[in-house]
Formats: C-alpha cells, sequence, structure tokens
C-alpha cells in the first residue's frame, strides 16, 4: 500500500527577453503563480469579466537549468521507478513553449539534453549501484498522429505508417501496444542511441508525411524489471517509465483552420481533453468507469496515468504577453491536475515456474526431515509418496472386512493413509447404497405419478390401494439392508495400538442402521415423479433384501413406529 500523493504540477516558463511582468508574477515561495490581464491587450472585454487568475502549483521553473528542471522534475520519479512504481512525466503547452527542450533537450549541446538521456544515465547509474538485483531495462518509443500509432524504434527502415496496424491490448500484467518495438538495452550507450535513432525518425517522417511533429503525441517507454539476487527468487518487480512529449495544446481549430491543421486540431483537442478527464476520473474514488479507451493517447498510458503511479506534469508556457491566453488555458490544465490523488504501489509480480521448483526442493527437504525424526522415534521405515492403486486396494479391502466384521482395527500408519481409510469407508458405503437402489428398482416398477390411466389400471388389479399404498405391505416394516452396528461386531478387544474405531460414516449408520434407505435416499424417492409398484420378477432384491436383514441386529421396527418411516415405499406422493 502506497500512501496517498497528488499529481504534480510544475510551470515552466520559455526563458524571453520581452518577460510581460506586469501580468505574470511568481509568489515568494516559487510555488504560484498570479496572472493579471491588462484589459486593453483583450479587445472587447467587459468591464466584469475576470481579469486577475491565481494558480498555485508544485513549482515555477523560471530561468531554471536543464539540470535544476531535471532534479526537481523527474529524480525521484526515476529513482522510485527502480523500487517498483510506475511513473509517468508529461510536458504540456502550446506549440514551442519548450516541451521537447524539456523532454529530449537539445541535441547540439550536453548541458542542454532534457529529461529522457537524463533519465536513462539515472537508471544505469542506479542499476550500478544496485549489486544485489539483476536488473533489466528495455526501451520503446512510440508516436500517436491523428489516432494512428507509429513506432519510432522499428527495426524496418521507417517507410511511414506499419502494414500490420500497431494495437493497444490488454492483459492481466498490464497495457502494451502489439507491434511497438522493444529494445534490450544493456548499457546507457545502447539506450541513447535508440534515442537518437527516435528522434531521427521524428524527423523523417515529419518530412515525409508533411506532418509537423509538434501535432503528435510522443511517448518514450523505459520498462524496468528488477530480481533480487539475495532474497526470494519468486518475487520481482517491474516498473515503467512513460516519458510523454504531448503535441501543443493550442486551439487550433478557433482560429478558422482548415483541412489538415483543422483535422490534427480536432484531434489534439479531443485526445487532451480526454487525457484531462481520464486523469481527474483517476483522482475521484467514487467513479468506478475511467474513460481511458477514449482515444489512443490515454488507452496506451491507462496503466501508467493516476492510479497507482508516480505523476509528474510539466506545463510549458511563454512569457510573453502576446501568448498570455493560451498560457492561462495551459495554468488551468495544469492546477486541474495537481487536485487529482494518486496512490503509487509497487507492481510485484510472482514467478509461478520459481515458486514450483522452490516448493519441490521445499518437500524433498521435508522428507529428508520427517526421516530423520522417524528413524530417530524407531519406527519402521515409512514413506510418505502418494499410495499407489496395490496399496488403495488394500486399505478398500480392510475397510470392507472391517464393515463386514470380520477385521477388528485398521491400523494407522501416517496421515496419507488415515485420509484413504476414510476415502474407502466413502466408497464401500456409497456402492452399499448402489446396490440397495439398484434392489429396489428390480423389485419395483416405476409408474409416471401423472399417468393416471396406469394408475388406475393398478388400483385396480389391487397392487396399490386408492392412497397409493402397496397392498399387503405392512406400515411402517422397512425394510433392513446394511452392515451390523460396532456394538455388535464380535471379538472386539482393547489394544494399545492405535486404530481407527470411529469412521465418519459410523455416526449415520447408527441413525439408520437396520435401513440404509430410510431417511434423506427415501425423502428423495418419495418426491420424485415416479412411483414404485412391485414388479413380477422380485427374487433377487428379496433374497438381498433378507440377508441383509439377517446381518442386521437391529430389531424390525414397531409397527407403530411413525408412518413417515415407511412411506416412501408405500408410494404416492
Ligand atoms: P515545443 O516542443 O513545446 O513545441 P520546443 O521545445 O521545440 O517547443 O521549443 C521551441 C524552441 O525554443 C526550440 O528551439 C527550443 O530549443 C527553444 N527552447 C524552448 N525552451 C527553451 C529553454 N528553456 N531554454 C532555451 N531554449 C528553449
Ligand atoms: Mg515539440
Amino acid at each position: 500500500m502506497g500512501t496517498r500523493k497528488k499529481v504534480h504540477a510544475f510551470v515552466r516558463v520559455k526563458p524571453t527577453d520581452d518577460f510581460a511582468h506586469e501580468m505574470i508574477r511568481y509568489g515568494d515561495d516559487n510555488k504560484s503563480i498570479d496572472i493579471h490581464l491588462k484589459k486593453d491587450i483583450r479587445k472587447g472585454v467587459v468591464n466584469n469579466q475576470q481579469t486577475d487568475w491565481s494558480f498555485k502549483l508544485d513549482g515555477v521553473l523560471h530561468d531554471a537549468s536543464q539540470d535544476l528542471v531535471y532534479e526537481t522534475v523527474a529524480k525521484d520519479v526515476v529513482s522510485q521507478a527502480l523500487d517498483g512504481y510506475n511513473g509517468t512525466i508529461m510536458c504540456y503547452g502550446q506549440t514551442g513553449a519548450g516541451k521537447t527542450y524539456t523532454m529530449t533537450g537539445a541535441t547540439e549541446n550536453y548541458k542542454h539534453r532534457g529529461i529522457l538521456p537524463r533519465a536513462l544515465q539515472q537508471v544505469f547509474k542506479m542499476i550500478e549501484e544496485r549489486p544485489t538485483h539483476a536488473i533489466t531495462v528495455r526501451v520503446s518509443y512510440l508516436e500517436i498522429y491523428n489516432e494512428s500509432l507509429f513506432d519510432l524504434l522499428s527495426t524496418l527502415p521507417y517507410v511511414g505508417p506499419s502494414v500490420t496496424p500497431m494495437t493497444i491490448v490488454e492483459n492481466p500484467q498490464g497495457v502494451f501496444i502489439k507491434g511497438l518495438s522493444v529494445h534490450l538495452t544493456s548499457q546507457e550507450e545502447d539506450a541513447f542511441s535508440l534515442l537518437f535513432e527516435g528522434e531521427t525518425n521524428r524527423i523523417i517522417a515529419s518530412h515525409t508525411m508533411n506532418k509537423n511533429s509538434s501535432r503528435s503525441h510522443c511517448i518514450f517507454t523505459i520498462y524496468m524489471e528488477a530480481h533480487s539476487r539475495t532474497l526470494s527468487d519468486e518475487k520481482y518487480v517491474t516498473s515503467k517509465i512513460n516519458l510523454v512529449d504531448l503535441a501543443g495544446s493550442e486551439r487550433l481549430g478557433k482560429s478558422g483552420s482548415e483541412g489538415r491543421v483543422l483535422k490534427e486540431a480536432t484531434y489534439i483537442n479531443k485526445s487532451l481533453s480526454f487525457l484531462e478527464q481520464a486523469i481527474i476520473a483517476l483522482g475521484d474514488h467514487k467513479r468506478d468507469h475511467i474513460p481511458f479507451r477514449q482515444c489512443k493517447l490515454t488507452h496506451a498510458l491507462k496503466d501508467s496515468l493516476g492510479g497507482n503511479c508516480n505523476m509528474v506534469l510539466v506545463t510549458n508556457i511563454y512569457g510573453e504577453a502576446a501568448q498570455l491566453e493560451e498560457t492561462l488555458s495551459s495554468l488551468r490544465f495544469a492546477s486541474r491536475m495537481k487536485l487529482v490523488t494518486t496512490e503509487p504501489a509497487i507492481n510485484e509480480k510472482y514467478n509461478a515456474e520459481r515458486m514450483v521448483k522452490n516448493l519441490e526442493k521445499e518437500l524433498v527437504l521435508l522428507k529428508q526431515e520427517l526421516a530423520i525424526h522417524d528413524s530417530l522415534a524407531n519406527r519402521n521405515i515409512v514413506t510418505y509418496d502418494p499410495m499407489d492403486e496395490i496399496q488403495i486396494a488394500e486399505i478398500n479391502s480392510q475397510v470392507r472386512r472391517y464393515l463386514e466384521g470380520t477385521l477388528d482395527e485398521i491400523d494407522i500408519i501416517n496421515l496419507r493413509q488415515i485420509q484413504e481409510v476414510f476415502n474407502q469407508f466413502r466408497v464401500v458405503l456409497s456402492q452399499q447404497e448402489q446396490e440397495v437402489e439398484a434392489a429396489l428398482r428390480r423389485k419395483y416398477t416405476l409408474i409416471d405419478k401423472n399417468d393416471f390411466a396406469t394408475i388406475s389400471a393398478v388400483q385396480k388389479a389391487g397392487i396399490i390401494d386408492v392412497n397409493g399404498h402397496l397392498v399387503g405391505e405392512p406400515d411402517g416394516q422397512g425394510f433392513g439392508l446394511g452392515v451390523a452396528p460396532f456394538s455388535t461386531k464380535p471379538g472386539k478387544k482393547s489394544k494399545s495400538k492405535k486404530t481407527v474405531k470411529d469412521p465418519p460414516s459410523s455416526s449415520a449408520r447408527k441413525e439408520g442402521a437396520s435401513s440404509p434407505v430410510s431417511g434423506k435416499d427415501l425423502d428423495m424417492i418419495s418426491t420424485s415423479k415416479t412411483q414404485l409398484v412391485p414388479s413380477s420378477k422380485d427374487g433377487d432384491v428379496k433374497d438381498v433384501l433378507s440377508r441383509d436383514r439377517e446381518t442386521s441386529s437391529i430389531e424390525p421396527l414397531p409397527s407403530d413406529s411413525p408412518k413417515e418411516e415407511s412411506r416412501p415405499l408405500s408410494i404416492i406422493t
């Protein structure tokens, strides 16, 4: 369980010589930003319209170096990712405000590298410092343009949209993009060259497809999997860091854009507002449905937004008066995001194969332990392996003999054998029940209760009376079948040896000892749709029943015993 956290929202102001000091002011703690809109700038502003706004955020980054930005925004997210927490860092803002500069940085100058290369450096540095863990790193680079997915690290030369379109797939492990190449990187240099390749593809794509790269969303993902070298090898942690360079947020649609630009703007406006809706819904714990599937961006980020992950938003703004309207809209987005709470949690996974192997090892060890105990206690060699068919048949025979009274006691050897004895009691009893039922069926023919013609025919013939009772069957005289109760077993001696004296079915036997077909079983018969009438060939059943009656020492039920006892045999229900 993680502690509740808010989405962290920072504002980065792009350096300018023309900073609008009168309109943009920062709070003393550098965590708030006040906007004052001068009326004469906005034509047609009515007097009572709001002109002042105050936004409370987690930090304002003004004239901040790339280094400071990384320290403030990304460092903790990356370091927690190594402990198994998913993290997402997003840059939001209008085109040209510095999103790509913040995320990727300037390639010409090492000092100006952005969050992405620095995150990769930190990841590999931390792995080096953590020899107790085997950590693998993979990366992927996805571009979403007009709701289509593009692999910026496709192993094939970049030729535009892939032939087989990529799809977003969800499984219990999370969300993944089918068709997106994920590259194993064992060192920083590999990761850097992949990043460089991706950036190059991004530029080539923007030329070949005549698309402006600021009109697409780019998601660079670092996937990590950490296995402890010292602790249990059954558990491991996984995490993802999504570094998202969002498309420009300016509302192009409003200013009369046409054709391609309008289409792009529509997609961008939609996906950014779906992103906002999803994050807000995630922060609302009363909501059980989060609209992730409304667009590719939120669907692809489903397991990395809000919820159980660390989330940071960097809102890039211009410092000039001319951009104030877009700046305001970006700051509104940031302050809404800041209200959203998340509950970061470790992504702990279990390696089922390892767990089975470890349990097998444990089992071998415990058997050895038992063998030692047995030999110290001078017990004969007892095996603890599962029983084979011959051993089970032997127990079955013991149980039968015990029930017949030819075996006094059943020796206890071990737990497995006791369980098998109980099991065989059940088997034998159920066989006996089946035999009784079969015998009854042979004696009586089944007639459908609704078959009035037949019923009246048998009534006429005098086989059953008008109440449905069998003619000539004394009421209350149940059939006896079964085995002698324990009290009558011959030759019961007390021995010091541990024995099974009261098998689980004995209480059942005591209750209905003389008539295993009474009680529950008879209820079943009596409530059935059919009824029994004596069949012509009743020889066998009589044999079975009388033989069993003889073995029973229980007195036949007195004739004044409750009628229910024999009702099922005298039929109609
Ligand atoms: P976006 O990705 O938001 O459209 P970019 O990151 O491409 O904007 O920035 C536009 C231009 O401004 C780039 O030439 C970039 O180098 C420059 N730039 C942006 N932010 C900064 C900054 N903080 N310091 C220096 N140059 C910046
Ligand atoms: Mg950009």
